[in-house]
């Protein structure tokens, strides 16, 4: 209930707030307002409370009443923090609904939203804003921001609990706050995201010049025998005409501006700094940096692009959501530019959702250009900091347009008019761990219902359950089914492995047709990226004489041989050791690695190829923040001719000069235990065959596979979506998966294997009870059957799709998880649940 202060009577109320505290509790927690802070509390505003006896945390008033709680006496809140709410009335709804249809706690919700730095705990620490120089301070502290200020200058950061030793209180929240408000301190979670704004030196005319009539007719007189020195005025005055508008001198220019220009005299610059004609600056900026001079206007969309244009925009007159189903290359990311122009256009908030920022950065550049600083970017590789500078600015409403990866579905949003789901068919949308196990794609479609907005999906290799929607007619369903421009589709060839060995045409995982084409581009000057979805070298090594396979200690998986680091490391949990020099069974030092990864396909070509530059793009590459950017544009500028890679190099890059791609291994794709592994197949070969001949030249795509006769080659050879899409969906009815009936997945996980299976069991008779039998499937123990220590069995739960009761159906689940666990020897099973697996 929301609180409105009209109905206040005028003697003292007692006033209660439900919070939502950021811990997987199972319900609000409800404490009592003291009386003075009651017409401060709201809904959506955080509040500091302490929980259990020595958590002191902030969390989000969800509500505010006259009810007391009942079995226990509500604590009193300690402080409010803020003035207004940084949680938005609609982003509460959505958070709800989340907690409710993945079965996790609104507190695992609020957790996994908000940024580090809005959650403050004990643990909270704070540092000098990097700004601040006392010298120019110009507010007056209390005597307990001075305290603070003072220990701040003896040592670099201080936890909250220190602060409050410190002031020997633990109503110091306020002072924080103050001192926050005045820039001269911030707040951040961990030492090693300290927060470093971004500072640009700039220049300015001496204020007085323009205070006093005539001073700069007067100084131009004087200059006149030194004309780089008028010139550098001359451009000043251009730049920021201060004749017309005083205040722009107050902005100043970045002084890069003047010293990089060719055409300017540094000593000039530096003569009239001297002088004081000219003064220096610092100012902060955003880390979102706007540089007008490159803004571009959107392009003018082609005959297919338009008709695709107004589909879409027809379709949204009488349905929610469309699905654009374009081929790779079709320009469907001008095509979003100009929906998101005309959403803008009519007032509303945008997010555009992309898989993976950090390979996408190349969208990022094109919407910068076109949306400027109305453009918001959230990925999970910024700084805290960054990230709530990002949810204030859509809060203020400064960003209207976000793109992000899937947690921006979190953001503040008050008054979304559009969502656009960029490579919708991506599993990377679907949060594997820790709760909320959620898929932006769904969110966001709730998120465009509660908003009354627009939903635009957008794939070349829809999901099976989207196309399923639009081809039903629940969704709209737009083609394009051009390259942009004088592109068109690569052509893809096969080549049987099997009979290559035979006849002996294979070296090592090279077939000599691959090999052939690839010299044949290095000859062309043309770049080529192969495909291998394996990193590290090979995926386990074998004694030769006793047949031992090295294994991990706490998962039940062979160890992957990784030569650059000489490793053997386990890829689920991170163990890692030296590769041994013998057979730890038998001592015999043959050891042969088996399989192959990008690391071995790295190293063989360069052997096959010394002439070529080769790079390899997969995880072990990628860890240091700016490699991956380092990569990319190392084959943008054409230094590399070949690149590696795993599904990275499958993902929306555009790079102009790719005429051949070759896809080492399709069958360990194929022959993968889920029923989605053939959708997904399709999907990854017809995505990385999409980055050869974007431009012009016609490319190639070369497929090794030793089952030629799976026909999902057909399909993608013919670049037949349609074809598989009726393969998929009949498989799916008959076999009941999705979009059929909804799946719920249930892990048990225990360090003991019998407690493990014995729990399973239970839980599996449990839910069969509870619910129609023939829905619970399991328990069964999955091929990995141990990850870091922990058995695990799994129980799936099949829904059919039109059950009404899918909210009962997942209160008994969750019911009858409580009771197993109600079961001292089951005390200490984990049981994770999961909602519409990927
Ligand atoms: P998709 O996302 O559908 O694979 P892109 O949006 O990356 O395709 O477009 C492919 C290429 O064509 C890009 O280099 C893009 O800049 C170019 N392009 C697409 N549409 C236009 C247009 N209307 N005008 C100019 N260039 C375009
Ligand atoms: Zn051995
Ligand atoms: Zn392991």
């Amino acid at each position: 209930m929301l609180f409105s202060p009209e109905e206040l009577p005028a003697d003292r109320l007692t006033l209660f707030v439900d919070v939502i505290l950021p811990l997987p509790l199972p319900k609000l927690y409800t404490y009592r307002v003291p009386y003075e802070m009651n017409d401060q509390v709201f809904v959506g505003g955080r509040v500091i409370v302490q929980f259990g006896a020595k958590k002191v945390l902030s969390c989000i008033v969800a509500a505010v009443h006259e009810k007391p709680p009942a079995g226990y006496q509500a604590k009193y809140l300690m402080e409010v923090i803020d003035e207004t709410p940084v949680v938005t009335p609609p982003q509460l709804r959505i958070f709800s609904w989340m907690a409710e249809y993945y079965m996790c706690t609104l507190g695992e919700v609020i957790n996994a939203a908000l940024p580090a730095a809005l959650k403050l705990s004990s643990e909270s620490r704070i540092q000098m804003h990097p700004a601040y120089r006392d010298e120019t301070n110009e507010w007056r502290l209390s005597a307990q921001e001075e305290k603070i200020l003072y220990a701040l200058s003896q040592q670099p950061t201080l936890t909250f609990t220190e602060v409050g030793n410190l002031l020997q209180t633990s109503h110091f929240h306020k002072y924080i706050k103050s001192l926050l408000l005045k820039e001269i301190i911030i707040i951040f979670e961990e030492i090693a995201e300290k927060y470093s704004p971004k500072v640009v030196k700039k220049v300015r005319l001496n204020q007085e010049l323009l205070n006093e009539p005539e001073a700069l007719e007067k100084l131009f007189d004087e200059l006149a025998s030194k004309p780089k020195q008028v010139d550098v005025l001359m451009y000043y005055l251009q730049k920021a005409p201060v004749h017309q508008d005083p205040n722009l001198n107050f902005k100043g220019l970045d002084k890069n501006l003047l010293t990089s220009n060719p055409r300017l005299s540094l000593s000039a610059i530096n003569s009239l700094l001297k002088k004081g004609v000219l003064e220096q600056f610092e100012q902060i900026v955003s880390r979102f940096p706007v540089d007008d001079s490159v803004k571009q206007m959107a392009f003018p969309l082609s005959e297919y692009q338009e008709n695709a244009r107004k589909q879409i925009l027809d379709f949204f007159a009488e349905k929610d959501t469309v699905l654009l189903h374009g081929i790779t290359g079709s320009g469907k990311t001008e095509v979003y530019i100009d929906l998101i122009k005309n959403a803008l256009e009519g007032g509303g908030q945008v997010l555009y959702l992309l898989p993976e920022i950090a390979l996408t950065a190349q969208i990022v550049g094109r919407l910068m250009k076109v949306f400027g600083d109305r453009l918001g970017v959230y990925h999970s590789k910024f700084s805290d900091n960054e990230r709530v500078e990002v949810w204030n600015g859509v809060l203020s409403g400064r960003f209207q347009v976000v793109v992000g990866v899937r947690s921006s579905i979190f953001l503040p949003f008050h008054d979304l008019s559009l969502i656009i789901v960029d490579e919708e068919h991506e599993s990377s949308y679907k949060q594997y761990d820790p709760a909320p196990r959620y898929n932006a794609r769904e969110v966001a479609l709730m998120l465009a219902n509660f908003h009354g907005a627009k939903t635009l999906l957008g794939s070349a290799t829809p999901s099976v359950e989207s196309f399923y929607n639009a081809k039903n007619g629940r969704w709209g369903l737009v083609t394009m089914n051009k390259r942009f421009g004088t592109a068109v589709l690569p052509e893809t060839e096969l080549v049987d492995t099997r009979d290559e060995q035979k006849r002996k045409n294979m070296h090592s995982h090279f077939s000599a047709k691959l090999l052939e084409e690839i010299q044949e581009r290095l000859k062309r000057e043309e770049q080529v990226i192969l495909f291998q979805n394996r990193r590290g070298y090979a995926p386990y090594i074998n004694c030769n004489d006793c047949g031992w396979i090295p294994k991990c200690k706490s998962c039940a998986v062979s160890l992957s041989f990784h030569k650059f680091s000489h490793e053997l490391r386990c890829h689920y949990c991170g163990f890692h050791e030296r590769m041994p020099h013998s057979c730890i069974a038998c001592g015999s030092t043959d050891l042969k690695t088996v399989g192959f990864g990008t690391e071995k396909i790295e190293d063989e070509l360069k052997i096959l190829l010394p002439e070529a530059n080769i790079q390899r793009m997969d995880l072990d590459t990628t860890k240091n923040k700016n490699a991956f950017q380092q990569i990319i544009s190392d084959f943008e500028a054409n230094r590399t001719n070949v690149l590696v890679g795993t599904q990275m190099v499958t993902k929306g890059l555009d790079f102009e000069n790719v005429s051949l791609v070759g896809i080492i291994n399709a069958d360990s794709i194929i022959n993968y235990p889920d029923f989605r592994a053939h959708e997904r197949a399709y999907s990854m070969f017809v995505q990385v065959s999409g980055r050869a001949g974007r431009k012009g030249k016609k490319g190639k795509v070369i497929i090794q596979t030793g089952n030629v006769a799976q026909p999902i080659f057909q399909k993608v050879m013919e670049n037949d979506y349609q074809a598989l899409y009726e393969m998929e969906i009949a498989e799916r009815q008959l076999h009941g998966f999705p979009p059929f009936v909804r799946l719920i997945k249930i892990t048990v996980k225990h360090l003991d294997e019998k407690a493990c299976d014995e729990g399973a069991l239970h839980l599996a008779g449990e839910l069969k009870n509870r619910l129609a039998g023939p829905m619970v499937l399991g328990p069964e123990t999955p091929y990995i059957f141990k990850i870091r220590n922990y058995f695990l069995n799994e129980i799936h739960i099949k829904l059919p799709r039109n059950h009404a009761s899918g909210k009962e159906t997942k209160q008994q689940i969750a019911l009858a998880i409580e009771q197993i666990k109600q079961q001292p020897e089951f005390k200490n099973l984990r049981v994770v649940v999961d909602v519409d697996p990927a």
